[in-house]
């Protein structure tokens, strides 16, 4: 869990001003994330260009300043208590060029700007990621999948700052990619962009692929409430939603946060949920899951910030 817990704030806003990158300050975490809740984050910079994005993570990184990249927080809870100090917003940084067979795209395209470029160039490959509602760097970060593929299955290289600087080429094989993992997390380094290898395809039987799979989603998922998706990574040979279901925790609540009646994989938020009522159900999914099964459930979701003071 990341945590700033004191910081020097109004150092991080001249650096922001003096780099002119636009910022806003004591912002409602339920803004910028899909679970629409949680504290108060105390700066969210919104850099437009990668050059800002390495400028201001080098700067941040070079004076303790507290900062944790933000995607489309899809896949984030803040706790209440916020978070103290800076979440650099990738999602200005919108683009994608194709060059034969390959595809790039800069951090913050959203994953289904990427499929719908690549399946109107012809390309097939990303289908299977055109529900997911994260950005490039986010997907990259958690190697999001879904039904039959994983970005692992595509990615040909990525950009990334190390925070110091630096700027390399990753390949595949060097970004460590495995089910919801990848390098990213294990050391500093953020996203700039990431290219894809794809085959040429038939733009009518991808478009279609893509429809289809968005049906099955609406279908079995509860995209009607906030969410971050799968609250858990699927244990080898279980699934998550499943054993939730078998030890009775479909539809129990704490708070107004709630294990979906639809998917129990899902935990969302039913009625003005808190981040604690949501981190306090996944808590007590995983003793249930564990009691009735053996198995110890890990959390998908990203949690920073503290806890809100009692
Ligand atoms: C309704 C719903 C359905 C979903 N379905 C799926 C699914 O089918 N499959 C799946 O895998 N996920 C799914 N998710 C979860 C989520 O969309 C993915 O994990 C997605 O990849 C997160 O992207 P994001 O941009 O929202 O990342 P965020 O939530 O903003 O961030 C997630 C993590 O990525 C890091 N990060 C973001 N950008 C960068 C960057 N540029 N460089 C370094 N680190 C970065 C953040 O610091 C954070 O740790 C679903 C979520 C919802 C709400």
């Amino acid at each position: 869990m990341e945590d700033g817990l004191s910081f020097d704030i109004s150092g991080a806003r001249s650096a922001l001003k003096d780099a002119g990158i636009v910022f806003k300050e004591n912002v409602p975490a339920g803004d910028c994330t899909t679970f629409k809740t949680g504290g108060e984050i105390s700066i969210v910079a919104c850099p437009q260009t990668s050059q800002q994005y390495t400028a201001c993570i080098s700067t941040f990184k070079k004076n303790n300043v507290p900062f944790y990249i933000l995607g489309n927080g899809s896949n984030l809870l803040v706790l209440d208590g916020g978070f103290h100090g800076v979440l650099v917003s990738t999602v200005q940084m919108d683009s994608v060029s194709v060059d034969g067979h390959l595809i790039t795209a800069l951090a913050g395209t959203r994953l289904k700007a990427l499929v719908n470029a690549s399946v109107r160039h012809g390309l097939t490959g990303l289908e299977f990621a055109g529900g997911i509602p994260g950005t490039v760097g986010g997907g990259v970060y958690m190697n999001a999948g879904a039904y039959d593929g994983e970005l692992s299955d595509f990615i040909d290289s990525a950009l990334v700052s190390d925070g110091d600087g630096n700027v390399k080429t990753l390949s595949n094989a060097d970004l460590h990619l495995s089910y919801r993992h990848s390098r990213l997390m294990d050391e500093p380094l953020f996203l700039i962009s990431c290219t894809f290898r794809l085959t040429s395809g038939d733009r009518e039987a991808s478009m279609e692929k893509v429809r289809r799979l968005n049906a099955r989603r609406r279908e079995k998922q509860p995209l009607e409430y906030p969410s971050a998706g799968s609250t858990f990574k699927r244990p080898e040979g279980h699934f998550a939603g499943a054993l939730i279901e078998a030890a009775g925790m479909k539809g129990v609540s704490v708070g107004g946060a709630q294990v979906s009646e639809k998917h129990a994989g899902f935990i969302i938020n039913k009625d003005n949920a808190s981040a604690s009522d949501i981190a306090a159900l996944i808590e007590k999914v995983q003793q249930a899951v564990f009691r009735t099964s053996g198995v110890v459930l890990e959390p998908e979701v990203r949690m920073i910030g503290t806890e809100a003071k009692k």
